[in-house]
């Protein structure tokens, strides 16, 4: 493995997928699509966004030995998978491959792959957390209720992370982990 493999987590409604984009606009890499039984939320682009499969493809998936990791995200019931085919080939080309995975895929990755860079977003405060998952306006209440708790596990589990970085500021954090990247010794 020649290329960076950085793993970002972080409570859903933490704002993950708007920093890993400011992060985009700083440095190159390639960001792993997985796999989800999950249905499409409105806007979501299928092999973009998720390859949104079914249950009985993903398990066959599973069987086959295809995901470098997989997880059941507590917070939907539904599975989350990152294909080899994401991670494996990019890391041989010696790109950064970054994974966002719940902290369940997490410790699985830190397991079979120590040398990965295990970063955790935190949310400022869990009552700006509780107005950005109720305010994204998609889910029910009762998923979000379900989203809030599996968050506060989550954040209870931040210590076993290499770094913790607070999104307070977009701009500091994507910078933040910009710096983390590239001092990374490989
Ligand atoms: P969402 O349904 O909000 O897109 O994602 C729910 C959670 O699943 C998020 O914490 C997200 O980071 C995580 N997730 C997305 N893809 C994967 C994956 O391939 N593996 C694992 N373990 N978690 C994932």
């Amino acid at each position: 493995m020649t290329g960076k493999l950085i793993v970002i987590s972080g409570p859903s409604g933490c704002g993950k997928g708007t920093v890993i984009k400011k992060l985009s606009e700083m440095i190159p890499f390639k960001l792993s699509v997985s796999d989800t039984t999950r249905p499409p939320r409105t806007g979501e682009v299928d092999t973009v966004d998720y390859n949104f499969l079914s249950n009985e493809e993903f398990l066959r998936k599973v069987e086959n030995g295809e995901y470098f990791e997989h997880a059941e995200y507590n917070g939907s019931s539904k599975n989350y998978g990152t294909p080899n085919t994401q991670v494996l080939p990019f890391l041989e080309a010696g790109e950064t491959v970054i994974l966002e995975i719940d902290v369940q895929g997490a410790e699985q990755i830190k397991a079979k792959t120590p040398e990965a860079v295990l970063i955790f977003i935190l949310p400022p405060s869990k009552e700006i957390l509780k107005e950005r998952l109720s305010g994204r306006g998609t889910e029910s209440q009762e998923i979000i209720n379900k989203r809030l708790q599996t968050a506060e596990a989550e954040i209870n589990k931040a210590s076993n992370f290499d770094y913790r970085v607070i999104n307070d500021s977009l701009d500091e954090c994507a910078s933040q982990i910009r710096d983390i990247i590239e001092n990374i010794n490989t």
